[in-house]
């Protein structure tokens, strides 16, 4: 598409970087077949095609109204229509220009800026866990809504005692919420990567991805979150103490698959960022080539499941059907329904900024999946495990957790 970028805009790094991504949109549409708010909301203004076509008029010089930010907001970034797009258009990347320039010129209204600050502050905070502890106390007598924000807790079992005697290690995550949430999730990794002879470490001084601050109209803080982990993981990997840096959070694990994309303009962070980037791993990545080791060692046959393979998963990273064969050679029987590559609305904090569309694709998804009555439900991002779980009484897990169940939680029996 032509493009014709307002003087303000043209010699930016952003308006350059948007004006590539817009002119090589060809406008041809395949991409609103597979985009969840067209399906939902029937408007071209809430598909690919016309977000693009909105983002454009703005680097153009057409003054962003509220209705533009709400058909941006409206967006999950789920990028499943970058998998659809046969012209390679990075819509990821071009919506978080687009959002940034119309957050800077059009206000939100003070309601969603309480919202937005309250859920970076409070995602954020180390006050987190403490909070979740509190909730699951009085869970019983919260209303509806928060009830569906707090999982209910499992034991974590016993952790392996001494992962560093094993040759191979590596880091993992620290993570905002997800210890907190369902900690049963790093449990569960640690002692499957340990049975592999793999040991874990967890590093001092990282944190949060920067995916809630990024998401939330706070780039720059998000940029700086990213600095603090490079700094805190690349000694370690440089130094090949560890192997790689894995991921049991697929939203995470997206996040920081671009740091390099990210920190492009920084002259002093993107090499070292694009090093960083070269050893992140997503938990199946890992684990895959080394199913058949694994199988010898899993004392129970899993029973069927239906797994959903979240956004960040098969269109951010690229990694469809990787988690699949891996289970199904572990031995896993893999319910298929329908609309797989479709969001099921989790999309970070999108449950709480929207929360109608949120619900209306979680159900629909839920829909899709209990047609084929599995006995649970697996997927590979804390994300959507909880915002399903909200939806349905079938329990729904990381499947890393049940690999772990499968070997019996069995704490010293590793290959090596
Ligand atoms: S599929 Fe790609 S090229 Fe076609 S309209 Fe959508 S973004 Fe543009
Ligand atoms: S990222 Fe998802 S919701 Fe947003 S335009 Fe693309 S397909 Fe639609």
């Amino acid at each position: 598409m032509q493009t014709n970028l307002a003087s303000w805009a043209r010699d930016t790094n952003e308006g350059k970087d948007a004006d590539e991504i817009l002119r090589r949109c060809v406008h041809c549409g395949f991409c609103l077949a597979t985009c969840p708010t067209y399906q939902i909301l029937g408007d071209e203004r809430d598909s690919p095609r016309g977000r693009i076509y909105l983002m454009k008029q703005v680097l153009e010089g057409v003054e962003p109204t509220q209705a533009t930010q709400e058909h941006l907001d409206r967006c999950l970034t789920c990028r499943n229509c970058e998998t659809t797009c046969p012209s390679g258009v990075e819509y990821g990347a071009l919506v978080d220009i687009g959002r940034k320039l119309v957050d800077e010129k059009v206000p939100r209204p003070w309601s969603q800026r309480v919202t937005r600050t309250l859920l970076r502050h409070t995602l954020n905070s180390p006050l987190f866990g403490p909070a979740m502890k509190l909730g699951r106390l009085v869970r019983p007598v919260l209303p509806e809504i928060l009830k569906n924000k707090i999982p209910q807790s499992r034991a974590v079992g016993v952790l392996p005692a001494n992962g560093a005697r094993h040759p191979r290690q590596v880091l993992m995550l620290a993570g905002c919420v997800q210890p907190a949430m369902m900690p049963t999730i790093d449990a569960a990794t640690i002692r499957v990567l340990d049975a592999l002879g793999i040991g874990t470490q967890v590093v001092p001084g990282a944190g949060c991805c920067g995916a809630i601050n990024f998401h939330l109209d706070a780039q720059e803080a998000a940029l700086e979150q990213m600095r603090i982990n490079i700094d805190a993981w690349l000694p370690m990997l440089d130094s090949g103490q560890v192997e790689a840096i894995i991921m049991n959070a697929s939203g995470c694990g997206a996040m920081v698959k671009e740091y390099a994309h990210h920190l492009r303009h920084d002259p002093a962070y993107v090499a070292k960022a694009l090093r960083l980037v070269d050893k992140v791993r997503d938990i199946a990545e890992i684990v895959a080539p080394h199913v058949a080791e694994l199988k010898t060692l899993m004392i129970s046959t899993p029973a069927p499941v239906a797994f959903h393979p979240p956004c960040t998963l098969q269109h951010w990273q690229g990694l469809r059907g990787v988690s699949e064969r891996m289970l199904h050679d572990l031995g896993f029987t893999l319910q298929a329904f329908a609309e797989s590559h479709l969001c099921c609305g989790s999309a970070g904090t999108y449950s709480v900024t929207q929360p109608e569309l949120s619900k209306n694709l979680r159900n629909r998804k839920l829909e899709a999946i209990q047609a084929a009555s599995p006995s649970c439900i697996v997927s590979s991002n804390i994300g959507c495990i909880t915002h399903l779980q909200s939806g349905t009484a079938t329990p729904v897990r990381h499947w890393v957790e049940l690999v772990d169940e499968a070997l019996g939680s069995s704490v010293g029996n590793s290959l090596s």
